[in-house]
């Protein structure tokens, strides 16, 4: 593969339904535009549950001859795929910026994670081992072997829209499954369409992936419900994950279900805490992509010493970003995805200043960009620190002493990721380890996630774990199959 792309992919007005790029049958036609600009930049014709079910038949139809290719033919797409990731890296970041309001700071991190799960992903088909298990009966062979799921149904969100349908498009596929992906209304080039046309240029064969651009209401329930599937990979928020969950797995359907959801990440800092570490970490926490990140920074928690140091230093550096067109090279803060997110943050800070916190920095929105705010005297009971915030607004809060400030940051419905700042190593692992989260960091932010690492969370943060070995766990079931290569004793 050349280092460059020689042409750029067409317009995406198209979807990858059972092997063909054609319109969606629905009727309803889909405008996506640029979140800052408000440029329109394509018109697509919405996929019905007739595509729907066109694909899934499609998936199950193609997936026994992909996963019966060799472990070393389906690496080698997924290496040609990251080739073409390497080729197509400025067309690709130009999409997140244009289609997800992404500055370039974060498009070029999106890109990065994206193209290491693929990497990742390629080394999967080779470490996916069965067992040979002992018997108690004679003349018994018990093996087990790991085989693909059969068909995926991957529904993904618009935040990190590439990053968050590969992290469950690439292992599936690398593991043998074949694929169908709903990606969001806000986002269907990153979060799918830009997928598939880059996993059919490295050689996943027709029908194994597709793609279905539809409204939740006319095709989401079908999504889950249809008899391919048998698995539901689903992030998003724990809200319309928790309806995902009981239509997969509630009773009726019995399929394997993973659901990554909201987050309400504690950023803790303790008294020995270095200051200025302390706040260069927070600032990035809080506000890449604008804090519409499932683990940014929901709730600064300082035990009061240090209380005023930090606040004043936040404040100063928050103050100083760059904020504004998403396509500058220097901008931190761009706009949110769309207006209605807008109006939630908005309404997030009119009960923030209802509810007795201060306004420590703030200002107008202009677009779709809302300026970062910084809240101080904020207490847990607070709507900002009970709630998701998802945008460039956080709350700091006083705790009295270290247990304090662990009671606070267990004080949450959620449990995905968290920090605490310490001078002191083993203090900081100590209290990591009391914090109910999946995924805790010590001197760092909490927005933390390795191609290689376990990445989920507990409480309703939601259920399963991505990545590494723990994302072949996921897209790989277990078959006991045993021999009887002799007589067996039977008892009658
Ligand atoms: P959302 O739940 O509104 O939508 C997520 C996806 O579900 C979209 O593709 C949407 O079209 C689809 N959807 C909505 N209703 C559906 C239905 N009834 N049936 C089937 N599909 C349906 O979430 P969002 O606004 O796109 O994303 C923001 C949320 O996602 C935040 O809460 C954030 O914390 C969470 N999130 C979690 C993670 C994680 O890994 N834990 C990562 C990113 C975002």
């Amino acid at each position: 593969m050349n280092a460059k792309a020689s042409t750029r992919y067409g317009d995406f007005g198209l979807l990858p339904i059972a092997g063909k790029w054609r319109e969606g049958a629905s009727g309803r036609r889909l405008e996506v535009t640029n979140p800052f600009s408000g440029q329109k930049l394509l018109d697509i014709a919405m996929a019905s549950k007739a595509n729907l079910d066109e694909a899934y038949r499609a998936a199950a139809k193609a997936q026994p001859d992909w996963a019966a290719k060799g472990p070393g033919e389906r690496a080698a797409v997924m290496h040609r795929a990251v080739a073409i990731f390497d080729a197509r890296r400025d067309e690709i970041i130009d999409w997140l910026v244009r289609e997800s309001g992404s500055t370039r700071i974060k498009a070029a991190i999106e890109w990065g994670s994206a193209r290491a799960i693929t990497l990742e992903a390629a080394g999967m088909p080779s470490r996916s081992h069965g067992r040979v298990l002992a018997s108690d009966v004679p003349n018994k062979q018990s093996l087990v072997y790991r085989q693909p799921l059969g068909v995926v149904g991957v529904i993904s969100p618009w935040n990190f829209p590439l990053h968050l349908s590969i992290r469950s498009v690439a292992p599936a596929l690398a593991l043998g499954n074949a694929v169908v992906v709903k990606p969001a209304s806000d986002t269907p080039v990153t979060g799918g369409l830009l997928l598939a046309r880059i996993f059919e240029e490295a050689g996943v064969p027709p029908g194994v992936l597709s793609v279905l651009v539809g409204a939740g209401s006319e095709i989401g329930d079908a999504f889950v419900e249809h008899p391919v599937p048998a698995f539901i990979s689903f992030t998003g928020s724990t809200d319309v994950g928790r309806g995902i969950g009981r239509i997969a797995s509630g009773g009726e359907h019995l399929k394997h279900v993973a659901l990554e959801l909201g987050g309400n990440s504690p950023f803790v800092v303790l008294a020995d805490a270095d200051v200025e570490a302390t706040v260069n970490a927070a600032v990035v926490g809080k506000f890449l992509h604008q804090g519409q990140i499932c683990m940014a920074i929901n709730r600064i928690i300082v035990e009061a010493p240090l209380l005023e140091a930090f606040t004043k230093r936040f404040v100063e550096r928050v103050k100083a970003l760059p904020v504004g067109d998403p396509d500058k090279p220097e901008t931190v803060v761009g706009p949110v995805i769309n207006m209605k997110q807008l109006d939630a943050l908005r309404a997030k800070v009119a009960k923030a200043k209802a509810e007795g916190a201060t306004v420590l920095l703030g200002g107008e929105p202009e677009g779709n960009v809302m300026p970062p705010h910084v809240f101080g005297s904020v207490t847990a009971e607070m709507e900002i620190a009970r709630e998701e915030i998802f945008g460039p607004l956080v709350g700091i809060q006083s705790a009295r002493d270290a247990g304090h400030a662990l009671e606070l940051a267990n004080a949450s419905d959620y449990g995905l990721s968290s920090t605490v700042f310490t001078g002191d190593v083993a203090r900081g692992i100590e209290f990591a380890r009391r914090v109910r989260a999946g995924m805790t960091h010590v001197n760092d932010m909490p927005v933390n996630d390795d191609y290689n690492a376990p990445f989920g969370g507990e409480k309703n943060s939601g259920l399963g774990r991505f990545n590494g070995d723990w994302a072949i766990d996921e897209f790989t079931t277990d078959h006991w199959i045993t021999i009887q290569t002799g007589p067996r004793p039977f008892p009658f």
